[in-house]
């Protein structure tokens, strides 16, 4: 299924891309929910985390080492942040295109609603 992400990934709509390299592609989220609000998303369309399988792990794994360089850049290293992954419905997942939320710049609260 088609979704906004293809969208930014073709560059047919803008967005504030901050990486991207051949696996994935990192901007800020157009609705920011805390000071630093990025989101990674791989250039495969895999729907959810639930539909990633082992012929992900490359991209997953690449995408893992990606969020703590995006993050130093991000000048969210020293502090920390939250990575997030929303999944269907019960996860409040809107875009059907996996994404890790990158969030910080704030202290979150914890547990999530
Ligand atoms: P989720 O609810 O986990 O599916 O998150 C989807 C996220 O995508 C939300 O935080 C939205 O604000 C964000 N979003 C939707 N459309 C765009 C867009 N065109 N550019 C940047 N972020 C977007």
């Amino acid at each position: 299924m088609e979704t906004v992400f293809d969208k930014i990934l073709s560059k047919e709509i803008p967005a504030d891309i901050i990486y991207e390299d051949n696996i994935c592609l990192a901007f800020k989220d157009i609705n920011p929910q805390a000071p630093v609000h990025v989101l990674l998303i791989p250039k495969k369309r895999i729907a959810t985390i639930q539909d990633a399988t082992p012929n992900d792990k490359e991209i997953l794994g690449h995408m893992s080492t990606k969020i703590p360089e995006i993050a130093t850049g991000l000048g969210l290293a020293e502090n920390g942040y939250r990575v997030v992954v929303n999944c269907k419905e019960n996860g409040g997942q809107e875009v059907p295109h996996l994404h890790y939320h990158i969030l910080g710049g704030r202290k979150l609260k914890w547990p999530p609603g």
